[in-house]
């Protein structure tokens, strides 16, 4: 590993959300071949019930633990966080604090795939709400729950921001009038953000967040990170070139990282630092 490199990728799955191959020792394995120097697991967070089909299980949560620890004591030459993509749903703040106490995580991430409504802006199932329905409609519901989540200081830090042009559908005009709440509820509640690649890989073909967003948040100084949302080991790092080409063209000069949930900020890396594996 080189101790120079300060690639980080902070948002990574594993197979107990059922919907994600490779355990953390094989993500750890393919991050040291790629020259990465630092990740965190953040797979969907448990919640008390069966609550849907795609996140872990309250009672797999000591196999989480475990399977990082593993990596960790199979890589230790690299530092291996933990925490959770937590789904911020109206009325359920208190499930998260509760979580919070059952592990010494390093970091939360607050994602928005639940509308109030109860269907995910995500999910391809409801793809057709976008082609048929109010893209507007759907986009200020969307936007005014994630100002609500960074609001709740839950979070160390907030995932894929422009989530709901996943599939391509994006409202009239400039976007800008959706990201200037969310920027100003970032500075004000200190929290970061995310460059998630994982938007390259869909319909939308862009990263989350958009240029646009990008810029207003470099232009307030909210602190970022980039990162893969992999679902599988050979997502590591996947689209960082382009994710440390946007970051660097909004102006950004670092990146956080997070332990015990204490941010700490380091050079922003260069594309350069990336091995490619045969
Ligand atoms: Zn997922
Ligand atoms: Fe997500
Ligand atoms: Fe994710």
């Amino acid at each position: 590993m080189d101790s120079t490199s300060t690639l980080t990728d902070y948002h990574l799955h594993t197979p107990l959300c059922h919907h994600a191959n490779g355990w953390p020792v094989e993500y750890a394995r393919v991050a040291v071949e790629k020259g990465f120097s630092e990740l965190g697991f953040a797979d969907h967070n448990p919640m008390r019930e069966q609550f849907d089909d795609w996140r872990m299980a309250l009672d797999d949560l000591p196999r989480y633990l475990e399977a990082v620890e593993e990596a960790r004591k199979q890589f230790p030459q690299l530092p291996i966080r933990i925490g959770l993509e937590c789904d911020f749903i109206l009325g359920r703040e208190e499930w998260i604090e509760e979580l919070a106490r059952m592990a010494d995580w390093d970091f939360f991430i607050g994602s928005v795939h639940y509308l109030p409504e109860g269907w995910e802006v995500d999910h391809p199932k409801y793809v057709g709400r976008f082609r048929d329905g109010d893209v507007a409609q759907i986009w200020s519901d969307y936007w005014s729950v994630y100002e609500r989540c960074i609001r709740s200081r839950l979070f160390d830090f907030v995932a894929h921001p422009d989530l709901p042009k996943k599939f391509g559908f994006r409202p009239e005009g400039d976007l800008r009038r959706y990201y200037e709440p969310v920027i100003a509820a970032l500075v004000e509640t200190d929290t970061a953000f995310e460059i998630n690649t994982a938007g390259l890989r869909k319909d939308c073909r862009e990263l989350y967040p958009a240029q646009g967003f990008l810029e207003l948040a470099q232009a307030s100084g909210v602190p970022l990170l980039i990162n893969s949302d992999a679902h599988d080991p050979s997502e590591v790092g996947a689209g960082f070139a382009e994710g440390i080409a946007a970051a660097k063209a909004a102006g950004f000069t670092q990146i956080v990282r997070f332990e015990k949930r204490r941010r700490k900020a380091l050079a922003l890396p260069s594309a350069s630092e990336l091995k490619s594996v045969s």
